[in-house]
């Protein structure tokens, strides 16, 4: 079966509820006719809103992150049973600005990916290598590393997104060639298929993150392993709809 390629807006801590709510009314007409599934993720305190606004258009609301704990003394955190009651359908789990700035590792990632899966939500997993782990040909190294911890007790694979997002294109403007992305989520396919199995591999939705754009998508969507993309700075406008419609 194809998969159906997802192209997703990650906001970052961006956007308010007006803004927001304007932004998803504005794009709605313009990307009601995509032949992709489309899911905007927002800041945790924007998704009732937003939720809102989105009622009755194809675009999904996700979130940015969810804590692992069912409840409990976490202060700041949102588990995912919250964000269930608001419908959000998709969470952004592991970008490298949480594993950067805020000291997530491949272990919390993998228990957040679990806490995401049981209560039904859809993990977009973000993976991807420095400039300086790339420049030392370390690329397939941090990603099978990443995959090995991430994933651990994970048994659907299907269940996941991945977002390939090269730590050195993220809001750089600086996007990988469509050849450097493919090569590496094509890896990435071939890991799944040696830890789950070929077919289960051919199933999952890998998207590209990475200064994605409406100038570079139609290349990047043309590969054949990459699925979509994660998008953060383009999607605070307009040229969202441009990538979500890159096909026409
Ligand atoms: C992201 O936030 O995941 C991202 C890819 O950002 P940008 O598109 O701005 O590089």
């Amino acid at each position: 079966m194809a998969r159906k390629p997802f192209i997703a807006g990650n906001w970052k801590m961006n956007m308010t509820v007006a803004t927001g709510t304007q932004l998803i009314k504005d794009l709605a007409p313009l990307v009601k006719d995509a032949n992709c599934d489309v899911a905007l993720c927002v800041p945790a305190i924007l998704v009732p809103a937003m939720t809102e606004a989105a009622k009755g258009t194809n675009i999904a609301i996700g979130a940015e992150n969810v804590h692992w704990a069912a409840s409990g003394a976490y202060t700041g955190e949102v588990s995912a049973a919250m964000l269930k009651d608001y419908g959000v359908k998709y969470v952004i789990i592991g970008h490298s600005e949480r594993r950067q700035y805020f000291g997530e590792t491949d272990e919390t990632v993998n228990r957040r990916v679990l806490a995401a899966l049981s209560a039904g939500l859809t993990p977009i997993m973000c993976i991807g290598e420095t400039l300086s782990q790339r420049e030392a040909g370390e690329t397939e190294a941090v990603i099978t590393r990443q995959l090995d911890t991430d994933l651990q007790g994970v048994e659907d694979i299907t269940k996941i997104v991945i977002a390939y997002e090269p730590v050195w294109a993220i809001g750089t403007g600086r996007t990988a060639t469509d050849e450097q992305a493919e090569e590496t989520i094509a890896f990435i396919r071939r890991r799944l298929a040696e830890m789950y199995c070929p077919k289960c591999a051919e199933q999952v939705i890998i998207q590209y993150g990475g200064s994605m754009n409406a100038g570079n998508c139609k290349g990047l969507m043309a590969q054949p392993d990459i699925d979509g993309g994660l998008i953060g700075g383009a999607s605070l406008k307009l040229d969202f709809a441009k990538i979500v419609n890159w096909d026409k």
